[in-house]
């Protein structure tokens, strides 16, 4: 993952804004890594912290690219999907925006957490469209349905043998430019 596509948040101090200040800044959060925000955070504070006006005590992501969007502006939520996105990559050796639109479907930390945790997720590759005719193919060759004799090949139906992949609903696709990445779901 480079640092152009994430993943990335831009931190920002509450007390701050409520006085109609925009103190923050950009940080790389690859795997879950929170020092440098801790540093600033605790530079800030011993900077702005005031007893007449108060702490300056509640930090959130006030924006982030190469997060799924569900996590909103918490922080928290952030970093412990970067470190997700860590584990996800590390172990099946999918690409970010694969690993980005998995844990979107997904669609709740927890659940990624115990999903990815148990290795459940298998990352088939990327493929044109049409995507299940393209799976078919390949399942057909790998001799998922047993050896088919040479003379019997033409006659296969991939488009029906896609929707039934499709239908078995062990596939997620996530969309990009022409086709998509696959990922398949082992329980
Ligand atoms: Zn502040």
């Amino acid at each position: 993952m480079t640092a152009a596509d994430g993943p990335r948040v831009w931190v920002g101090c509450y007390a701050c804004y409520n006085n109609g200040e925009l103190a923050g800044r950009w940080f790389d959060i690859d795997g879950g890594d929170r020092e440098a925000i801790d540093q600033w955070i605790t530079a800030h504070r011993a900077r702005r912290d005031d007893p007449v006006y108060g702490p300056h005590e509640e930090f959130d992501a006030f924006d982030h690219e190469g997060l799924p969007r569900f996590i909103g502006e918490s922080l928290h939520a952030a970093l412990r999907a970067a470190e997700l996105l860590e584990e996800l990559e590390k172990d099946t050796g999918a690409p970010a925006a694969a690993c980005v639109g998995i844990l979107e479907d997904l669609g709740d930390l927890e659940d990624a957490g115990d999903v990815i945790g148990a290795g459940e997720l298998i990352y088939c590759g990327e493929y044109d469209h049409p995507v299940w005719h393209e799976l078919a193919g390949e399942h057909v060759d790998a001799g998922y349905y047993g050896p088919v004799p040479a003379e019997l090949v033409g006659f296969i139906d991939y488009d029906a043998i896609g929707r039934d992949i499709e239908h078995s609903g062990r596939y997620t696709l996530i969309e990009r430019p022409g086709g998509a990445h696959v990922w398949e779901r082992c329980y």
